[in-house]
């Protein structure tokens, strides 16, 4: 039998969306396959809830944290890198690789950024960028973009938001709230296979890209738009076309089912699951304030190796998660809710993980987790 994929990416695709990317192929300088790229720039938009463009790049979700580096700075550029885990290191990382002059705020691991300290940070210099991870993987803890957003958004610096595992879980109103560059990927929220990666950019952000001196051939967005933005539209160089046409498919049905509720639903997983998980007696790790709702992280008790837990998990009872990387390897054990899961997928996680609990010499009362995440469905 199939297992079930509750990682946080990928994850589990819709069967109309992997059937989307079997049609027969078509060559991408066409006017079918312009049609094609029309129809994922509109979605996107809607999904982004931006009116500004939305650049289409085939990459892992870092290849389009490179392109916003690469893109809107140049190298010497005093940039403040917020990390609340692996993925904000990372950011912080490929800008020090591209010679920006980056500040790191680092927050203990399970806590979001607080937003006054992205203040008084801007008071203290000029930075032309801060960087923003939306949703933490790694943890489970996520930032309050909105609030960051009313910081930024009047002053001469650009909101970079990294929402590779966010984007299509959490609401994220990149206009609204004044985000100028959100990048996403194509295999968490959005449901669809691995393979692409997007970048919103706002007005701001275009202004910047005029200025950028930082050297780059592929990641060029100005290129990319302006082939994006022909009265048949194209990309610079071949484009990923089944991988386009599956995430096509799974925006269509993200619109079908509606944003907000699509919001509402992960919103309801992870509750069950955060109330399953505590009827257990274990403890999420994440702040009670900063708890994702895309992404679970539970604190493995005393003894108890997470990555034992994970393993029992998916070879005996077939439900695929994740456990803790670089400093929590063991000491966490993550469950991705994002994207193609309901509500039965959460009960059969969490039978797993009382079962996998009870062999790996953990007591706990069976059911008991079950019932509690019934009880939010209910
Ligand atoms: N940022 C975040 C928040 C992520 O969760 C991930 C993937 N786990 C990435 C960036 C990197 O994406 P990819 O693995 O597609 O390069």
């Amino acid at each position: 039998k199939e297992k079930l994929l509750m990682t946080p990416g990928p994850t589990m695709v819709p069967p109309a969306v992997l059937m989307a990317g079997g049609e027969p192929m078509i060559h991408h300088r066409t006017p079918e396959y312009s049609q094609l790229f029309r129809e994922l720039n509109k979605n996107l938009k809607t999904i982004f809830q931006t009116q500004n463009p939305v650049l289409t790049f085939p990459a892992a979700g870092t290849g389009g944290l490179e392109a916003a580096v690469v893109n809107f700075f140049s190298p010497g550029d005093r940039v403040l890198c917020t990390s609340i885990g692996v993925f904000g290191d990372r950011v912080a990382t490929i800008a020090k690789a591209f010679g920006l002059n980056v500040e790191k705020l680092t927050v203990p691991l399970g806590e979001a950024v607080d937003p006054r300290i992205i203040e008084e940070k801007l008071k203290e210099q000029n930075y032309k960028g801060v960087f923003v991870t939306h949703n933490e993987t790694s943890t489970g803890a996520y930032n309050d973009i909105e609030a960051i957003g009313k910081i930024t958004k009047n002053k001469d610096i650009l909101l970079i938001v990294d929402a590779v595992s966010s984007l299509g879980g959490l609401d994220l109103k990149t206009d609204e709230w004044g985000v100028d560059v959100v990048i996403t990927a194509s295999q968490k929220a959005l449901m669809a296979p691995p393979g692409l990666t997007f970048l919103s950019v706002s007005n701001k952000g275009w202004e910047a890209a005029q200025n950028s001196t930082s050297p780059k051939f592929y990641w060029d967005v100005i290129k990319a738009r302006k082939a994006m933005e022909k009265p048949s539209p194209q990309n610079p160089y071949t484009p990923a076309v089944s991988l386009l046409r599956s995430v096509n498919k799974a925006l269509e049905l993200i619109i079908e089912e509606g944003l907000q509720e699509v919001f509402h639903r992960h919103s309801q997983l992870a509750k069950a699951t955060r109330a399953a998980v505590e009827a257990l007696g274990l403890k999420l790790f994440a702040a009670p304030q900063a708890r994702s709702n895309v992404i679970t992280s539970i604190k493995m008790p005393e003894g108890i190796d997470g990555e034992k837990v994970k393993k029992q998990m998916a070879e005996k009872y077939g439900v695929i998660t994740a456990g803790g990387q670089e400093d929590l390897k063991g000491k966490i054990l993550r469950i991705g809710h994002m994207g193609y899961v309901h509500e039965g997928d959460i009960i059969q996680t969490i039978a797993a993980l009382e079962k996998a609990l009870i062999d790996v010499g953990y007591p706990i009362e069976k059911a008991v987790g079950i019932k509690a995440a019934l009880e939010v469905f209910n």
